[in-house]
């Protein structure tokens, strides 16, 4: 049988942005580590016409930075060739598979292909189709395996059309969809904190967590996106992929094992759970923003490619209800953004406060207590802390919140491995543990499309937060008609 460090990889949209700007340096990271040498081919693909050597400046290129011994970055440029390719011309297939055979047979591949659609959406199908009926796919001992960057679809409907595309030519346990915030280290991280500690998972549920929060933030607007993003807005962009990926992790059950079957299993059980909203509920729980100007920063709809009239969200915060045992009552709430105050995505869990405060007598001069928060600190800064009552240096009895902290120094956050170069490795490897299911896919836009079909027959009050803020002033009124407030406030 030929093994994970055996494979041919065929990209599509091969010159592309992300092609040269995260896949070439992530595949370079693994063959420095050895986990791909000299088993190892990569056939790029897109329209441009390049010969090998040119495509193999521009893999060099795109590596430059990593690069510590010369021959070792020429070594790795020599595994890649290049082959012009319209994905709508079907002749053009043959002389794909003609080169996967040659390069199977020069490497030693055992047949084992993976076929990495880094083009725009509207391709995905068609190449995923044509790789089956034009015979690009080996046959044998080897793996087939399809890789489908984002978006999977704009609604249910669409997803579904393109998921049944799929399906005709690969099953479910051949296709990695990529979220790349699954492959983020303290997203994973989310797993082993909860289950790999008695203190968190024993108090994991609605009796001990009030509630549950998640932000991701930018600093930055739509830059060059704007024609992407106009058609796409905060909540396909950001919420339906990204956010539920880490709503689930942070709901699930305990899986029976740590593999990719039993943890998918629990992901779509805890999103199968979640409250799919009524139109009265999508308009009260959830709050859309767009961005105005400051002065200094142009307002979205003032953005190059963006039309006068947007009503594009580039803001979203929500609150999320699950109706099981283990979360019932017990909201989450999530809030994603563009122009934000900074850029930055954490967790915090709220524990509940204690239900006496045995401290609170008048003459003590104690602050009341605090609520115990386990932040997760995904980004920029990796780490956790945890904020517990303590007593002071006082003479008398008196408590404070005190923090305990531990955030990873520069060193291990820089060795730590990049998104791209994690999930390629899992791809290889044929784990799906950090990709999202059909199933996960399929329930996050069931939700997310209610809320669109609210927002889409309401007129927004648009622009309505200024950038450098932490969105419009309806995001901190969803927490405080709960009598809550969000735990990362401007100025801390
Ligand atoms: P891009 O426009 O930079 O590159 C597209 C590639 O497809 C180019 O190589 C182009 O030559 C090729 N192509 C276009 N039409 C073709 C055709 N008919 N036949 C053959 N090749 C054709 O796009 P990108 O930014 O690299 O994005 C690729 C995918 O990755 C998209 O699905 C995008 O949503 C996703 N993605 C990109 C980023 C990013 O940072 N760029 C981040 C997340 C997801």
């Amino acid at each position: 049988m030929p093994t994970e460090r055996q494979s041919l990889i065929m990209l599509f949209g091969a010159t592309g942005d992300l092609a040269t700007r995260k896949l070439y340096p992530a595949l370079f990271q693994l063959y420095k580590k050895g986990n791909i040498r000299s088993h190892f081919a990569l056939i790029g693909t897109s329209r441009q016409k390049l010969t090998d050597e040119k495509f193999r400046d521009l893999v060099s290129k795109s590596i430059e930075n990593d690069v510590t011994d010369k021959k070792q970055g020429s070594d790795f440029a020599s595994h890649f060739y290049y082959i012009a390719h319209d994905v709508t011309n079907l002749a053009h297939y043959s002389v794909l598979k003609d080169k996967a055979d040659e390069l199977d047979k020069k490497y030693k591949l055992g047949g084992n292909r993976v076929f990495y659609i880094s083009m725009a959406p509207n391709f995905f199908g068609t190449v995923a189709k044509d790789l089956k009926t034009q015979h690009v796919l080996s046959e044998g001992p080897g793996f087939n395996r399809l890789v489908i960057e984002k978006p999977f679809g704009r609604d249910y409907e669409s997803a579904k059309a393109l998921n049944d595309a799929l399906s005709a030519s690969f099953e479910e346990n051949q296709i990695f969809r990529i979220d790349h915030y699954l492959g983020k280290e303290m997203i994973q991280n989310i797993e082993a904190v909860r289950f790999g500690n008695t203190i968190f998972e024993a108090l994991w549920n609605n009796r001990y967590i009030d509630n549950i929060q998640i932000t991701l933030a930018e600093k930055l607007g739509v830059e060059e996106r704007a024609g992407y993003y106009d058609n796409s807005g905060a909540l396909r962009d950001m919420v339906q992929n990204h956010i539920m990926q880490i709503v689930s992790l942070l709901a699930m059950e305990q899986p029976v094992a740590f593999k990719d079957t039993d943890i998918r299993a629990e992901k779509v059980k805890a999103l199968r759970s979640l409250r799919v909203y009524n139109v009265a509920d999508a308009a009260t729980n959830f709050v859309r923003g767009q961005y105005a100007s400051n002065g200094a920063e142009k307002e979205y709809r003032r953005e190059d490619g963006v039309p006068a009239d947007s009503n594009t969200e580039t803001f979203v915060a929500g609150k999320l209800l699950f109706d099981n045992y283990r979360w019932s009552g017990t909201p989450f709430y999530i809030r994603t953004g563009k122009k934000l105050a900074d850029k930055f995505t954490r967790v915090d869990v709220v524990f509940k406060k204690p239900l006496v405060d045995i401290f609170a007598f008048p003459q003590n001069g104690s602050t009341p207590l605090n609520a115990n928060v386990l932040t997760i600190y995904v980004e920029p800064t990796q780490g956790f802390s945890i904020v517990v009552n303590a007593k002071n240096n006082a003479s008398g009895f008196q408590t404070e919140p005190v923090n305990l902290t531990y955030l990873e120094d520069a060193k291990r956050t820089k060795e730590t491995p990049q998104p791209y170069e994690r999930l390629i490795h899992d791809v290889l490897k044929g784990d799906g543990t950090n990709f999202a299911s059909w199933p996960e896919v399929a329930n996050a836009w069931k939700f997310v499309d209610q809320i669109r079909r609210v927002w889409d027959i309401q007129q927004p009050m648009f622009p309505n937060y200024i950038p450098g803020s932490m969105g419009p002033v309806a995001a901190d009124e969803l927490l405080a008609r709960d009598h809550r407030e969000w735990v990362y406030k401007l100025n801390q």
